[in-house]
């Protein structure tokens, strides 16, 4: 009788928040990269035997399936039928066997054991054509652990049973196919807060938690797995106790969100009477009735890449300009920021437009494509414009880091409303436009960029990666991607100080304003509107009726004082925790 394997829990970083329980679905084809190492017990010996070899006859009649199809020129160069020779090779099959028994080990690790020593003697032998076998036993071992692992890789969208994708990492555009029938919430080794991944999990509302690092190395196919994403919390073939607990969590969960989501029609009005614009950021169109249904007072970013991922070519105008009016129509008469394209970074397209670099944070991302690509700028500038003739729309312009960028874009805005002039097609040049602030050179240009714009819109997620120089994708520096951080707080305070010297509007965006205890700072700060994942809008709308803004500029007072993030956040805590403690997933 096959026996339980023990429950295990591990912890990684809350991208998204909300419990599913469900079964492991692997999504990724690492082959031999993320061979997972536990020890199996006297008693599992003969189970895990069974499972390897399994494992080889499944391979064999993958191999044999190939074989029957391919051409006869390959099935005369007897490359295959070598390759099922290898799988039943004493060296490699039996040996395996032998070192599970021995050394108690599971298969996949014995696999990869036996293989590397393989390769070894391999590498020994003089004889060219012994030596380049070794080749045949690598690609044979990887079959075989393909299907141990129960790793494949496979097309997200079709996926078409109620799972949890587990991946080593997903990429934004694979994580934008997911469809949300099936897919219960995902899981990665890789990924920080702040990466696109996580954004998109938030946005379609399904619990994720990622930078697990050992995710596909300790979880196979079909394993039942939990998904806390409050707490960054997975725990792996749970005991009945755990997932009774979980279910009741769960449960908790969704009644709490029921209750804050019901409130979150009324405005965000602090005690001393002063209101605050609660905006929602969207990747898709079809997401502005997430916005509308938390109570959100408009989109305040609105992700415009996403149209552009998973094609062939680029959306024309007249595709992007029917987006555009989609989303305006659905809000109106409240406001729309279409930021421009910003693409690149960890947001590459998967198609033959994209270029490789080898520091892509640093590359042709977001603006400095664009100028790049005047044509393909021009058309997102047209369908813009078309679509502010009947609605309200802000345009944004992302990753402004010289002043000569922004002077760039607006004289390619002003170009196109001309283009659109000449072409007799109804358009609206009367539009705000705003500069994110996400590079610090932008901060200390704010003056000067400020004199092209309408509003600045700080991008926190940039901002700190830039600032603070953490990849923030990069799970290694996750604990130090600190929104906190003494140095963003002062740069917050400039860039307000001077967009208010200069009588301009002031705006977040990045995912610091969708976290509770981030808003007596932000408050205090001066932010005239905050812009976020949906799902937080009714917890930040809360947090906001229960603050008082005198109280939260002194505050600020005393925060520009801390010299750590960690003091900044016992600040908070010491002052604010009888409000923040009723935010029981404040994440
Ligand atoms: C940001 O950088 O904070 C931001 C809002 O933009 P994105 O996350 O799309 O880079
Ligand atoms: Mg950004």
């Amino acid at each position: 009788m096959e026996t339980e394997p023990q429950e295990i829990v591990i912890k990684g970083i809350n991208a998204s928040p909300g419990i599913c329980i469900g079964k492991a679905y692997l999504v990724d084809s690492e082959g031999v990269e993320v061979v997972p190492k536990y020890r199996i017990q006297d008693k599992e010996l003969s189970n895990e035997i069974k499972r390897f070899k399994a494992a080889v006859k499944k391979a064999r009649d993958e191999l044999r399936k190939i074989v029957e199809q391919s051409p006869e020129e390959l099935q005369n160069a007897h490359i295959l039928e070598t390759h099922i020779a290898l799988l039943k090779d004493k060296m490699l099959y039996t040996r395996t066997i032998e070192t599970v028994k021995q050394e108690k080990v599971n298969a996949e690790w014995a696999l990869k054991k036996v293989v590397s020593n393989l390769i070894e003697v391999f590498q020994t032998m003089t004889d060219p054509y012994l030596k380049e076998r070794s080749a045949d036993v690598i690609q044979v071992a990887d079959s075989i652990m393909h299907n141990l692992v129960g790793t494949k890789k496979v097309n997200i969208a079709a996926i078409d049973k109620r799972v949890i994708l587990v991946a080593h990492d997903l990429t934004p555009a694979e994580t934008s196919q997911i469809n949300l029938e099936w897919v219960m919430g995902f899981i990665t080794d890789r990924g920080g807060k702040a990466s696109h991944t996580g954004i998109i999990a938030r946005s379609l509302e399904i619990p994720a938690v990622v930078g697990l690092r050992t995710a596909t190395a300790l979880i196979r196919s079909d394993d039942l797995i939990i998904i806390d994403g409050n707490t960054g919390t997975v725990i792996i073939r749970p005991t009945e106790d755990s997932l009774f607990q979980y279910e009741a969590r769960k449960t908790d969960y969704e009644q709490y969100k029921a209750v804050i989501t019901r409130e979150s029609q009324a405005p965000a009005e602090t005690e001393d009477g002063v209101r605050l614009a609660v905006m929602g950021n969207i990747e898709l169109p079809e997401e502005v009735f997430a916005v509308i249904n938390y109570g959100g007072d408009g989109i305040g970013l609105y992700r415009t890449e996403f149209q552009y991922f998973n094609r062939d070519g680029f959306p024309n105008e007249d595709e992007l300009f029917d987006k555009y009016k989609d989303v305006v129509d659905v809000m109106h008469p409240k406001p729309v920021t279409i930021r421009t394209l910003d693409i690149n970074g960890d947001k590459a397209l998967n198609n033959q437009f994209s270029a490789e670099e080898t520091n892509p944070a640093l590359g042709l991302r977001a603006i400095r494509y664009c100028l790049r690509r005047p044509q393909v700028f021009k058309y997102q500038l047209r369908a813009i414009l078309r679509a502010a003739a009947s609605g309200n729309i802000r345009i944004l312009f992302p990753l402004i880091s010289t002043y000569f960028e922004i002077c760039e874009a607006v004289r390619m805005l002003d170009n196109a409303a001309e283009s659109l002039e000449k072409d007799g097609l109804p358009y609206n040049r009367d539009i705000e436009i705003g500069a994110m602030i996400e590079v610090p050179s932008a901060v200390i240009m704010a003056d000067v960029i400020a004199e092209k714009v309408d509003f600045f819109s700080i991008g926190t997620n940039d901002l700190i990666q830039y600032a603070l120089a953490i990849d923030r994708g990069n799970e290694q520096v996750a604990h130090l991607f600190q929104p906190l951080d003494p140095a963003i707080i002062r740069m917050l305070k400039h860039t307000a100080d001077v967009a208010r010297e200069k009588e301009i509007k002031i705006f977040m965006c990045g995912e610091m304003a969708g976290t509770p205890h981030h808003i007596p700072l932000l408050l205090g700060i001066g932010m005239d509107e905050l812009s976020m994942n949906p799902q937080s809008i009714p917890d930040i709308k809360r947090v906001i009726r229960s603050l008082n803004v005198g109280d939260a500029r002194s505050f600020v007072r005393e925060a520009l004082k801390q010299t750590t993030a960690r003091s900044m956040f016992e600040l908070i805590k010491d002052t604010y925790g009888n409000i923040l403690s009723e935010q029981l997933y404040s994440g």
